[in-house]
């Protein structure tokens, strides 16, 4: 069998059919915003493999730090034990990090970050003597991960609602913010739709121990960008409702949208709130959830004093080492400019898909640029012709997006969003 065969006999890939998973590459090298094929052929990474590899692949300033620290310690339990890594980590975040936002739980990937929220909510909630506070609610259009919780309050059609219907627990879905980052704000709250989430706080509010949604920027929901005065506001009633707030930066954290944290766009700073993703670059899996010492004091303080809570590879040094050379790039380069200048030149290439058939928007953030289509696009399409264009994109949905890594320079760019155009027009 051929390494290709093997895969494709015994191998799962993500969201794949095991009896038919399409078109698969075998990749040999990852390099700044280039992976190689086996038998040579390149391609830009324009997905910054699943929004992470955000100062491009194989950096050398963090595969130098990562192999320091493998040469000192590659593991150890964080229970009872910690290192400098972790440390160091630490200091950075809290240092990027708004003021109160200091209290930090490693853990493993992204989704699990989302328990770890959930779970100090609820414990939260309960050490303040609010006991039947057990539920959760969040927008329409969501993504938070694929565990069981997390599951739970993605969206309850394009997630994965239709097929776990009966095991997973019922959660309070609000409309999707129907005002769109470009457009007016609007107070009425009919209009902004503030108005449901007003009426499930007076009638289910009690019940409810967090509202968790994604800022600004909805993900791998739909990638919508929507208003950030609805989280303002949304903010203000949760408060007055004792209902903590969850912010999922996991997607949108560490420059992605053109400010260091999506939440910058509304000013408004979460009870919780979780990292993941960009944070090693892309260079080895980490999460972060993070939260206030108003949450971590009640916490300590009730009766049942600790978060139970604690991943196996809690914090490992190799990927908290990652994180900190990451964290440095960003500190060191600028990041800024360079987002903004793929965001103006993506507004420029990506606005003649507007006048192609079968578009339905075209919209740009920071470096984020989406095509959204009337109908589903089919993923395949696009691995099969990505030798041809020389770019890896990985539609869903309706999107023919991209979200490439910082560092990529004008001339890749514009490839990428050529080759987004050829997938619209459907080229041969
Ligand atoms: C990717 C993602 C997650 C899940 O992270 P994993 O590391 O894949 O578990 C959660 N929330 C958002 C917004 C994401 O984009």
């Amino acid at each position: 069998m051929t390494p290709l065969e093997f895969d494709a006999r015994h191998l799962w890939h993500p969201y794949t059919n095991v009896l038919d998973p399409g078109p698969m590459h075998l990749i040999t090298q990852a390099e700044g915003v280039w992976l190689t094929r086996d038998d040579g052929v390149r391609m830009i990474d324009a997905m910054s493999s699943w929004w992470c590899a955000v100062h491009g692949h194989g950096h050398p300033a963090i595969t130098g730090a990562m192999q320091a620290q493998l040469a000192q310690m590659p593991h150890v339990m964080f229970g009872g034990l910690t290192h400098e890594a972790a440390i160091d980590l630490g200091r950075k975040l809290i240092e990027l990090l708004p003021a109160g936002m200091d209290r930090i739980f490693y853990s493993d990937s992204g989704s699990v970050a989302i328990e770890v929220a959930l779970k100090m909510a609820v414990q939260y909630q309960m050490a303040m003597g609010r006991t039947e506070r057990t539920q959760f609610a969040t927008i329409r259009g969501g993504y938070h991960g694929d565990t069981w919780k997390a599951m739970s309050v993605c969206d309850p059609v394009n997630g994965m609602h239709g097929l776990f219907s009966g095991a997973l627990s019922i959660q309070h879905f609000l409309p999707r913010p129907q005002i769109a980052l470009d457009q007016d704000w609007s107070e009425d709250g009919e209009i902004n739709g503030l108005d449901s989430l007003e009426q499930l706080l007076s009638s289910d509010g009690h019940r409810i121990a967090a509202l968790i949604l994604e800022p600004v920027v909805q993900g791998a929901g739909g990638m919508y960008f929507y208003h950030p005065t609805w989280l303002q506001r949304a903010h203000e009633m949760c408060r007055a409702h004792d209902v903590l707030v969850v912010f999922d930066e996991i997607a949108t954290g560490f420059g992605r949208t053109g400010e260091l944290f999506a939440m910058h766009h509304a000013g408004v700073v979460p009870d919780i709130l979780c990292l993941g993703k960009a944070l090693t670059g892309g260079h080895i899996t980490l999460a972060a959830t993070v939260t206030s010492e108003t949450v971590a004091r009640g916490i300590g303080e009730s009766a049942a004093s600790v978060l139970m809570h604690g991943p196996t590879y809690m914090a490992n040094p190799l990927a908290c080492a990652a994180a900190c050379a990451s964290l440095d790039q960003l500190s060191v380069r600028d990041w800024r400019g360079e987002v903004s200048a793929i965001e103006k030149q993506m507004q420029q290439e990506l606005s003649p898909a507007r006048d192609l058939p079968g578009v339905a928007d075209v919209r740009v953030l920071g470096a984020i640029g989406v095509i959204e289509m009337t109908d589903r696009v089919d993923p395949s399409i696009a691995h099969a012709r990505a030798p041809d264009t020389g770019v890896w994109l990985r539609p869903f949905g309706r999107n023919i997006y991209c979200m490439p890594p910082y560092v990529i320079s004008s001339d890749e760019l514009s490839r990428v969003a050529d080759a987004m155009l050829s997938l619209v027009r459907g080229d041969a």
